[in-house]
């Protein structure tokens, strides 16, 4: 297992092709734009050396029986579900940001369970190989970037009737010795910093959109990838310092569009290609394996929004208010409901074919859907009670400025008894967590809204629980079958 540092020296040694604000990033490692996500990720390595976390971010492999960083670990029970909440959570109240290692985390787990049901209906041998690549995973504790977003182009076609072909990633050639792919990935949480990248399809398919049925693994650095960075509420921040509010971890995870222009992948490393019936298992396990994390990372998140809110309020002299305390009851009520559904799904967990454990998917789906609702209520709140100051203080360089200093010092302090200084870092903070891209993290991060409703009617049984209601109103003979 690499520690922190490890993993950060190892990024040194790629040959990653990025941009960002239209330039070739040489040394992205040590690049302000990165080094928060990096750090972020760092810690998924360093809390698998520290005694007090080392149950819930190590495991025991399934395959070779050595300890490895749960990162790259196959959930073989129930249990291996709960502690994977557990450590999101347990990360996500160090970082208060995403630490994107997740990503790759549900992709082999989703392609783990799903090769092993592709192979017994062709008799192919994609688990063997995916196999092999989780063994290489765990020896050399590789992060991965789980690339499963195309950009879609027209949302109302599929792949193959699209007016440009490239909209899904699609083989477009084959040899003996693998595949050439083209598209693009977007959205892609974490890839600048990961060591490699797992393409999935990212819809259902059918028959004619057999050459965009192709998952398969390769370095971030291999020939014909490039990475675009996206931008970042506040970003340009990231160059100062106490004016990006959470200086060490960022905000959100740093998502990329990653260009697929004609990249080779060896036999070895392809799990799926043109097995179209599968795709929609592989893209529901996936989704279903990040939708059971919100409730833990976003949680741990929401800890940090939660102690920042309760601290600006004492350094506003609120803090005994009985409007505030509710207010801070109801961010604490909304922050365990999402986790009570990330335990729950991980809890009703179940083992598939491979046996490999999969979670509930229809508690999974809820959990993320209440996401979507709870991080905004939770920090509509805190701005409620943290106050205006969120949105108008003025800038780090203001405060260090020598004749107008003074001013934003003098009148930025609330209680006496807390410096100027700590309630403007405070602030920060939460203008940091509760701003712009976080939220539309947790609103668009694995799968919008739709997707989790598409998912729940699917999941919710509508039948079944109308047979229930005709029971007991003696409707008909389906109700009377019942009884
Ligand atoms: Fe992990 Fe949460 Fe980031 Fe997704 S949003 S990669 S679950 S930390
Ligand atoms: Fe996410």
């Amino acid at each position: 297992m690499m520690t922190g540092q490890q993993y950060i020296d190892s990024l040194r040694k790629l040959n990653t092709v990025i941009y960002a604000f239209g330039e070739k990033i040489e040394n992205f490692v040590d690049h302000p734009l990165f080094k928060p996500h990096i750090n972020a990720a760092a810690l998924t390595y360093e809390m698998a050396h520290d005694p007090s976390y080392e149950d819930l971010v190590t495991a025991t492999s399934h395959l070779t029986g050595k300890k490895i960083n749960r990162f790259t670990h196959i959930h073989h029970s129930t249990e291996d579900l709960v502690k994977k909440v557990k450590m999101l959570r347990a990360i996500a109240q160090r970082t208060g940001s995403c630490f994107q290692r997740c990503v790759g985390f549900d992709g082999l787990n989703a392609l783990y369970t799903t090769t092993f049901e592709i192979d017994q209906k062709y008799g192919t041998n994609y688990h063997e190989r995916v196999k092999d690549y989780v063994k290489y995973l765990q020896e050399t504790d590789k992060m991965v970037a789980g690339s499963m977003t195309d950009p879609k182009g027209d949302r109302g076609l599929t792949p193959s009737k699209q007016a440009d072909p490239d909209m899904f990633v699609r083989v477009v050639a084959k040899n003996e010795k693998g595949i050439v792919i083209r598209g693009a990935k977007a959205h892609q949480t974490g890839i600048i910093n990961s060591h490699e990248m797992m393409v999935m399809p990212t819809v259902a398919l059918g028959e004619e959109d057999k050459d965009y049925a192709v998952a398969c693994a390769l370095p971030v650095d291999a020939a014909g990838v490039i990475h675009i960075f996206g931008r970042q509420t506040n970003d340009s921040r990231k160059f100062d310092q106490m004016d990006q509010g959470n200086a060490c971890y960022g905000a959100v995870g740093g998502e990329a569009l990653t260009v697929l222009e004609d990249v080779f992948v060896p036999w070895e490393r392809v799990f799926m290609c043109g097995e179209f019936d599968f795709a929609g298992l592989l893209v529901e396990r996936f989704a279903c394996y990040h939708r059971q994390n919100y409730g833990g990372c976003k949680g741990g998140v929401s800890d940090i929004v939660i102690g920042a809110a309760a601290a600006m309020a004492e350094m506003n002299g609120v803090a005994k208010a009985s409007h505030i305390r509710d207010k801070l009851v109801e961010m604490i009520h909304l922050t365990e409901t999402i986790y009570c559904g990330s335990i729950a799904c991980s809890s009703q967990g179940r083992p598939t074919p491979s046996g490999a454990y999969f979670v509930d998917p229809l508690l999974a789906n809820v959990t993320k859907l209440n996401v979507t609702r709870n991080i905004y209520e939770i920090c509509r709140l805190s701005h409620d009670i943290a106050g205006g100051l969120l949105a108008t203080l003025p800038s780090e360089q203001d405060l260090n400025h020598p004749e107008i200093g003074k001013y934003v010092e003098k009148y930025s302090k609330g209680v006496t008894s807390v410096p100027a200084i700590e309630r403007i870092r405070m602030t920060r903070l939460l203008e940091n967590m509760t701003g712009g891209t976080a939220l539309v993290e947790s609103m668009h991060g694995a799968g919008s809204p739709q997707a989790q409703r598409v998912m729940i009617l699917r999941q919710g049984n509508l039948p079944h629980k109308m047979k229930l209601a005709k029971r007991l109103a003696s409707l008909n003979k389906a109700g009377e079958e019942q009884n």
